[in-house]
């Protein structure tokens, strides 16, 4: 049952359909295929269009603009459905269980949804959209230990069922690509963040509490590993290098990443000095928020979409962190002033 079903009126260049169109990459990339003119469709959970003011929050502003359906992941025939009836030229394939540290709590889900779910897609597309070009989220998180920095060529050893469910897609991408022909491409992208970063994430935590503690909400961080190193760019540019990926002449599969690592010490440092803070004065090192099997470092080597696409990341990260921060001191800022209205 479509809605938001208002439609631009320019004239439409292409179809796209977006799953997790309510995520953080899903809200950015919907902006960007509007901006080009794109009639855009996504996939939503029957919840969310139940729900809409909670579950809706990073797509609300382009409601009017795009058409929204809803299928979820753990059934085929709701996929099949909507993508028989939009057929799209583009489909992007986001939606995930996508939080690594989860899928150690819920391993069965986790496998579930993004393995099961990848595959439904990509056998609806076959079956009843052959013509569709496909993009698959594949993320770092299939490279696991494997020696920085990772390329297209690096041997994968995923070190978590998410890393597992990820790859498990990726090969699936691959071979319906190999033996069916259909028109798949996986990027392997390592972390992005924004705005619009779902809080258990942590740069999101990092950055929220930051603002939280500034504001005398709280008092305390709790972190984990302090030396992890992750290689972190902008959701906005990843979701850019995705159309990409799809409106290059062949598919294919590339790592999208900035190149450059910093620790999650470092992203503690910035964020809170972005607020004015000590955060040695807040921090706690806590030994249950260690994973059973951590990544000690994640470093794309994206030369490959650099040289094949033209794609290349522009925001550095202390920049990115310090939007994240300025962000969260305005959202908490107007939560506090909206509570004190109600007093
Ligand atoms: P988010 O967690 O922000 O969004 C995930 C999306 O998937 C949401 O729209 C969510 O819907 C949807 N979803 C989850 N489970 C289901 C389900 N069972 N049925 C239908 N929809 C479902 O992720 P991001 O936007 O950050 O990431 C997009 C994709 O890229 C994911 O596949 C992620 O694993 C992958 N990726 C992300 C990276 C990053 O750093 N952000 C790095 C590498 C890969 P709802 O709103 O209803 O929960």
């Amino acid at each position: 049952m479509p809605i938001g079903a208002r439609m631009l009126s320019s004239p439409v260049v292409k179809t796209a359909l977006i799953t997790g169109i309510t995520g953080q990459d899903g809200s950015y990339l919907a902006e960007i295929l509007l901006g080009k003119g794109y009639a855009v469709h996504g996939v939503v959970r029957r919840v969310a269009i139940e729900d809409p003011e909670h579950r809706l929050w990073r797509i609300r502003h382009i409601l009017p603009r795009i058409r929204l359906h809803a299928a979820s992941l753990e059934s085929f025939p709701s996929v099949f459905q909507v993508i028989q009836r939009v057929q799209p030229d583009e489909l992007y394939h986001l939606a995930a269980q996508s939080f690594v540290g989860y899928s150690f709590e819920d391993e069965f889900s986790t496998l579930a949804t993004n393995t099961n779910g990848t595959h439904f897609v990509l056998a609806a597309v076959k079956e009843a959209s052959p013509g569709t070009r496909l993009y698959f989220a594949a993320s770092s998180e299939m490279f696991g230990d494997a020696p920085a920095p990772q390329n297209e060529q690096t041997r994968f050893q995923p070190r978590s069922a998410y890393g597992i469910s990820k790859l498990t897609g990726y090969h699936l991408a691959r071979n319906y690509r190999e033996a069916y022909g259909l028109w798949a491409a996986s990027g392997i992208l390592y972390n992005h963040e924004s705005p619009r970063r779902g809080f258990e994430f942590v740069t999101r935590k990092v950055t929220s509490m930051a603002a939280r503690i500034k504001l005398g909400i709280e008092s305390e961080i709790r972190l984990g590993n302090l030396d992890a190193r992750r290689d972190w760019g902008h959701a906005r540019e990843y979701a850019m290098a995705m159309w990409s990926m799809l409106n290059h002449e062949t598919p294919d599969d590339y790592v999208v990443a900035t190149g450059e690592t910093h620790s999650v010490r470092e992203l503690l440092e910035l964020a809170f000095d972005a607020a004015g803070l000590d955060p040695y004065r807040h921090l706690v090192v806590d030994a249950d928020l260690v994973r059973p099997a951590d990544i000690h470092t994640l470093q794309g080597d994206s030369s490959k979409a650099r040289r094949v696409l033209g794609w290349s990341p522009t925001i550095a990260f202390d920049a990115l962190i310090r939007e994240m921060v300025a962000s969260d001191l305005e959202y908490y800022e107007q939560a506090g002033a909206r509570a004190g209205a109600h007093d």
